[in-house]
């Protein structure tokens, strides 16, 4: 849009604010630590024009199992009193399985520090204990063609995207997109986004070309290959980079790329979380993400490790692309932690450390996004001090 103001103004106007508490520090005082400093960010931040009398919906992940690197409780803590002093009533949801059985030991996310008495607020499974309270939309993406809202998020009249920003197989990595994509939505929808791309990897095998030389599972750098119990060639999407070896080493041109297929996944998660955000008025959604443990993996995995990275900080925005491309833009090679990545897994070349860890380049998501019209790419980091 052209203006009359000067052009360095109007390159601003087309930029959103992206809030920055650095975990940096400049003296041996907690004033100058995180947590007061992320209690400046928000109150910085006009949180009462956003829940002000607003039913609220925290939403995060919990993690699972006996990951310990999910958001602490603290920040969720400093984060309910600013939402509940703006006048907001507040509660966090996530999927169910959080809530019953972390699967080791009957370890839970209330193990974690994730109960009503510590948090301040009440804690729901998304789309209720049974996974049957939620929305139909009616989507046209592949296969994808219907996203099942969960109710606790359609119902709400706000939400705040708490995210915990880490690594991500398939995704390559996992922020506020898909804390919603994947964390808003049933399970069958979450299985329908999935089968973007298990309905096939994308490497296609010839059965009457190959002659089982092996040379392609032996070969592959991240064992996502294997063949099964009936000798045909099958690929874990999960681990597969899509570096294309196999194919390459192939001697009998039994192997081809019929399509990138994650592509497909990380759109139709753009596409859940567009849908997702259709349901609140404008300005009712605010962002924050956490560059704490940013781990190569998912906190679904059950699992922690140490972080790819020094951490960062927190960054809050209402800007969805704004905050993701931000945040990806601030974990740099440069600073990568070797012994974050179980021992046989290497990195590779990239743009982005994720996609050196998981061969699927990051900006992708945050790419389709913009393009989607969710928000501006184009951000200007506001840091707290
Ligand atoms: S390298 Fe090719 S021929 Fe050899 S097992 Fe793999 S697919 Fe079959
Ligand atoms: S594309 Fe690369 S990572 Fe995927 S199965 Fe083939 S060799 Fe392994």
């Amino acid at each position: 849009m052209k203006t009359d103001k000067p052009d360095d103004e109007n390159k601003t106007i087309n930029k959103s604010i992206v809030k920055f508490a650095s975990v940096e520090f400049d003296k041996i005082d907690p004033d100058a630590t995180l947590p007061a400093k992320f209690d400046r960010l928000l109150k910085t931040t006009d949180l009462k024009k956003v829940v002000g009398d607003k039913v609220v919906a925290l939403k995060m992940h919990m993690g699972r199992g006996i990951g310990y690197t999910t958001i602490h409780p603290l920040f969720i803590k400093i984060l309910i009193r600013h939402i509940k002093e703006a006048g907001g009533r507040v509660f966090i949801t996530d999927v169910g399985p959080s809530f019953s059985s972390g699967g080791f030991n009957d370890l839970t996310s209330r193990d974690r520090g994730y109960s009503e008495d510590v948090l301040g607020a009440p804690i729901y499974p998304v789309s209720g204990v049974f996974d049957k309270y939620y929305y139909s939309k009616k989507v046209d993406f592949k296969n994808l063609d219907e996203i099942q809202i969960a109710g606790h998020i359609h119902d709400a009249e706000v939400m705040i995207d708490l995210s915990h920003f880490k690594g991500h197989g398939i995704s390559s990595y996992g922020g506020a997109l898909k804390n919603i994509a994947m964390g808003c939505v049933t399970a069958k929808t979450r299985g329908d986004m999935h089968s973007l791309h298990s309905g096939g990897s994308g490497i296609v095998w010839d059965e009457n070309l190959c002659d089982h030389c092996n040379k392609c599972v032996d070969e592959c750098r991240y064992k996502a290959n294997f063949f099964n119990d009936e000798n045909k060639y099958e690929v874990i999407i999960h681990d597969c980079t899509y570096c294309q070896h196999c194919i390459e080493i192939c001697p009998n041109s039994a192997l081809s790329l019929e399509s990138r297929n994650y592509l497909d996944f990380q759109e139709g998660m753009v596409i859940a979380t567009e849908e997702v955000l259709k349901t609140f008025n404008p300005g009712n959604v605010y962002y924050i993400n956490i560059l704490l443990s940013i781990t190569f993996i998912c906190d679904c995995w059950g699992m922690s490790a140490s972080s790819v990275v020094p951490d960062i900080g927190i960054l809050a925005s209402d800007d969805i692309v704004a905050i993701e491309k931000a945040s990806l833009d601030l974990i740099t090679p440069e600073n990568f932690n070797p012994k974050s990545l179980p021992k046989d897994k290497a990195l590779r070349e990239g743009r982005h450390l994720f996609e050196q860890i998981w061969g699927k380049d990051p900006y992708t998501q945050v790419e389709i996004a913009a393009r989607r019209g969710l928000g501006k790419p184009d951000y200007i980091i506001e840091e707290i001090k």
